[in-house]
């Protein structure tokens, strides 16, 4: 069984000061206050599997990565039928065939990307035999917790802000979490999760504030240059909140460049907002190294409303480092983006994926990206899970139907 084959996780690192942690135990944010980051005994890693050997493994979803996945025993791994998701060509949308592509996450169990860091969370929360996880969330990752939980046998709790669409409050509720609706924004969801740990015993899921869920989106990294034939494209968009995907992928890239899976050549990394909330935008237009929180944080592409980040400057490193750069887009530039690419490409969009295809036609009309770069945009939630504008047209069938009108 394939599920079986070992990992190569060799210790953990602070993202901020190289700190070494052990590996193998219960782990938050460092002694610092900043994400710590699993390492890898890379060199073991890469004689352990080829690239041939990866392509016939079947099924599994983005378990198939498991020696670059710090889930140590087969046992832990905790799967609700993940797929890998397809790359979908927008050749109306773009300009040059094949040049602008989706890489389409709601395709994933819980119907967002939230689905691969919390699958990892959680197949680790059950490895250190943690009982009771928490989180605060904007939606799509208290679902995917909450999913995850149940299926491992673990008790979830969830704090949302009090006017997350309703929805996701409740497909948390339906897949065996507590949730609460919280009169604030997610980081004051996060502070009751941090300040309950004690009095509660529960474990903080937050984003970043614990090693495993960067590791799960991590895969999509390592899942899109197997895709495009070990050949990284000219330019990811990412729709940007608390920023583990980008820092993800960028570690992903990072580790197959080591072992020599692909060449020096990076993406650039462009990270997406919300003119409603735009922390990362403006640190990078201020060049510092840190986001400020963003006050009256407010945008219809909840999944990127995230007023402050812990891994800020993990962000704005792999976008500098990249040659990327950050933009925000205001929200009915967003949804004209959802409805232009449903109607037109036949392709659904979340708002926060929509934002990226926003992000991607401005970026063109003021040179930053060419016709002919190869562009990635990132779909992270299925558009199912979002208001749609109203359909109003309507029919008597007792009346003599005029179809000359149709
Ligand atoms: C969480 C989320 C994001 C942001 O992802 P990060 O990696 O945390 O920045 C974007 N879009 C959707 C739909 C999300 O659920």
């Amino acid at each position: 069984m394939q599920l079986e084959t070992p990992t190569f996780v060799s210790h953990l690192e602070c993202s901020m000061t190289g700190k070494v942690y052990e590996a193998d135990r219960v782990h938050g944010l460092s002694e610092a206050g900043r994400p710590l980051l699993v390492r890898y005994d890379l060199e073991e890693l890469g004689r352990s599997i080829t690239k041939t050997a990866l392509r016939e493994r079947r099924g599994h979803g983005f378990w198939r990565y498991r020696e670059f996945l710090p889930v140590r025993r087969a046992a832990n791994v905790v799967s609700l039928g993940e797929v890998i998701t397809p790359l979908i060509a927008l050749d109306r949308l773009g300009q040059q065939r094949g040049r602008l592509l989706v890489k389409d996450e709601g395709r994933l169990p819980t119907g967002s990307f939230k689905a691969r860091g919390l699958a990892l969370a959680v197949a680790m929360a059950k490895e250190l035999g943690l009982k009771h996880l928490a989180m605060p969330t904007n939606g799509n990752a208290g679902a995917a917790m909450a999913a995850y939980a149940s299926h491992a046998g673990l008790r979830s709790t969830v704090f949302a802000p009090a006017d997350t669409p309703e929805i996701n409050l409740r497909e948390i509720a339906a897949q065996g979490a507590d949730v609460y609706r919280v009169n604030g924004l997610i980081n004051d969801c996060g502070k009751i999760v941090g300040e309950g740990k004690d009095k509660t015993g529960w474990f903080d899921l937050s984003t970043l504030k614990e090693p495993y869920r960067i590791e799960g989106k991590k895969t999509m990294g390592l899942e899109l240059a197997e895709q495009l034939g070990w050949k990284l494209p000219d330019v990811i968009f990412y729709p940007t909140g608390g920023g583990t995907g980008l820092i993800g992928m960028w570690k992903a890239f990072q580790e197959l460049a080591e072992i020599g899976w692909i060449g020096g050549k990076r993406p650039r990394m462009v990270a997406v907002q919300a003119t409603g909330c735009a922390p990362i935008v403006k640190a990078w237009e201020d060049g510092v190294e840190h986001a400020p929180l963003w006050e009256n944080a407010h945008t219809v592409a909840a999944g990127i409303r995230v007023p402050v980040a812990v891994g800020d400057f993990l962000i704005l490193r792999a976008v500098r480092e990249s040659g990327g750069f950050a933009m925000a887009l205001d929200d009915d530039v967003i949804m004209e983006a959802r409805d232009r690419c449903a109607r037109e490409e036949g392709l659904l969009l979340c708002p926060e994926g929509a934002a990226t295809l926003a992000a991607y036609e401005r970026s063109l009309r003021e040179g930053l990206v060419k016709p002919t770069d190869k562009a990635v945009l990132f779909n992270c939630a299925t558009g199912l899970k979002y208001p749609l504008p109203e359909a109003t047209a309507s029919l008597d069938r007792t009346k003599p139907i005029d179809y000359s009108q149709f």
